[in-house]
């Protein structure tokens, strides 16, 4: 039998989810659903000093917003827990004391002073400092210190730190399910912290002590991560433990292509970084994003399905997503492409979301100007007509306002533009007489009155746009909107007259 599919999301409470962690979530999710597997979240917040209050609700809140809720974590305790790392702190030490045992790792007392005077001193020589085989043994360790002198100093509680011992002169074979083979040579390793002075694990030990015991099989995750991978692979081969596959993602990239996009790419460009809002960064959701449009556009971020299917609802997704087709290269963030998605999910919306989010923007929007008939704010079918009438043009919920505020309220000013060229010396005698003409109109539907406006242009030989963009000027204020007989039938008999009234009067 081949072992169960589990796979983790591990980020760090240190602040809001970038859409990057997102999508890192969202390929593990898929990668599990896919395989019938486990989609746990860890949360790994071994360095108290970067901890953010409300940073791992905020995760959590993303995920599932996102739709992409995890099967076991904090709150979902499922025999692993618990699953953050603060509360499993007693947990670590005896694995490090393990490795000093075996000799794969080692004492160092070295103080913060000496390391940074090293530091200095090699940046002044425009080199970097590195601890490991080339020096360790002139550094202050258990490796460079007598036996006794080292039960002293443990027994005196002098600080130290647990590192790894790295082996020189040794070519690592490492396997990533995207990158392939990768061969490093261990004589430019540093032998990591695993164990810190202050009594808590590094995130190297951490993570791969967690790895172990939640029997993670599949460790997806952010590119920034493969340079610990040796380290990694190295840790589990020290504990004499199966150590999972591993897949790291390419990195999201500034829509211009270089460098990681970052939260001053999207000040810049005026789109969302975050999920959820935070601090005063809008988020995806609160800028009017629906979630569907948010995964969808992420899955292709760093994936193809090797067809030229864009459009993904999650399902679809869980199907049709490929660890080996994701991408080796970073994958370039287009804001415009992430709006083409909102629409396409705005179009197929439930009618009664679509509804709803729009009249909180209505209350808003008719306190401030009046609406001309009242009857029509609490109105849920003839809003729903007028956002079928005007969707296909928005992007966003917010959009409709824009595209539709003449069908609650009268307009009162005219594009000038268009009036300076559509308005012309017989057009009040035309409007005034499509007036009456509609007076007389009984049933007052869209097709009756095209009917009827069309015959009428017949009989008088007048052209098309003659009469057509006086009249939509007069209904809209402007060119624009959807099939004007739609709109006259909707607005209705009394508010199309009126209209014709007050443009007559006032151009
Ligand atoms: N805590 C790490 C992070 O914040 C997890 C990296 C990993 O998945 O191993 O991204």
């Amino acid at each position: 039998m081949t072992e169960k599919v589990r796979v983790r999301f591990a980020p760090s409470p240190t602040g809001p989810l970038h859409i990057g962690g997102v999508r890192t979530a969202l390929y593990n999710y898929l990668f599990a659903k896919q395989n019938n597997g486990d989609f746990i979240l860890r949360i790994e917040d071994t360095d108290q000093n970067r901890y953010v209050e409300g940073a791992e609700k905020y995760i959590i809140d993303a995920l599932n917003w996102c739709g992409i809720p995890f099967d076991e974590g904090p709150g979902k305790e499922l025999g692993h827990g618990p699953y953050r790392q603060s509360e499993r702190k007693s947990l670590y030490k005896k694995y490090a004391d393990q490795l000093i045992t075996s000799g794969k790792a080692y004492y160092a007392f070295d103080s913060a002073q000496s390391l940074d005077a090293h530091r200095k001193d090699h940046e002044s020589k425009g080199k970097t400092f590195i601890y490991n085989w080339h020096n360790r043994l002139k550094l202050d360790n258990s490796l460079s210190i007598k036996p006794e002198e080292l039960q002293t100093r443990l027994a005196n509680e002098e600080n130290y730190v647990i590192r790894f011992y790295n082996p020189q002169d040794e070519v690592l074979h490492l396997t990533d399910m995207i990158r392939g083979d990768i061969q490093i040579d261990t004589n430019i390793l540093d032998d990591k912290v695993l164990f810190k002075s202050d009594g808590m694990p590094t995130y190297h030990l951490a993570n791969i002590v967690d790895d172990h015991l939640m029997e993670i099989s599949h460790v997806i995750r952010g590119e920034e991560w493969l340079p610990s991978l040796a380290l990694h692979t190295q840790l589990y081969d020290a504990f004499g433990w199966q150590a999972p596959e591993f897949a790291h993602l390419p990195l999201i990239m500034k829509p211009e292509g270089k460098g990681k996009l970052s939260k001053r790419d999207g000040e810049k460009g005026g789109f969302p970084i975050f999920p959820l809002s935070w601090g005063d960064s809008t988020g995806y959701k609160e800028a009017g994003y629906f979630p569907e449009a948010v995964v969808n556009f992420l899955a292709l971020l760093g994936w193809n399905p090797g067809t030229e299917q864009e459009l993904f609802k999650l399902d679809e997704l869980i199907k049709a997503f490929e660890l080996s087709r994701v991408h080796k290269s970073g994958a370039r963030f287009d804001p415009e492409k992430t709006k083409w998605y909102n629409h396409y999910y705005l179009q197929v919306q439930d009618d009664v979301v679509l509804l709803n989010s729009f009249k909180t923007i209505l209350a808003e929007k008719l306190n401030h100007g009046p609406v001309f008939n009242l009857n029509l704010v609490n109105n849920d079918d003839y809003i729903a007509r007028v956002i079928s009438l005007i969707k296909e043009r928005a992007s966003f919920v917010s959009d409709f306002w824009e595209l539709g505020s003449y069908f609650f309220q009268t307009p009162n000013s005219y594009n000038e533009k268009v009036v300076k060229k559509q308005w012309k010396e017989n057009t009040p005698n035309i409007l005034n007489n499509i007036a009456s003409l509609l007076e007389s109109l009984e049933d007052f539907s869209s097709p009756e009155l095209e009917e009827m406006v069309k015959n009428w242009i017949g009989k008088e030989q007048l052209s098309f746009g003659q009469v057509m963009a006086p009249l939509r000027l007069v209904m809209v204020g402007d060119l624009k909107g959807p099939h004007l007989f739609d709109i006259m039938a909707l607005i209705g008999k009394i508010e199309t007259l009126k209209r014709i009234r007050i443009a007559l009067e006032k151009l």
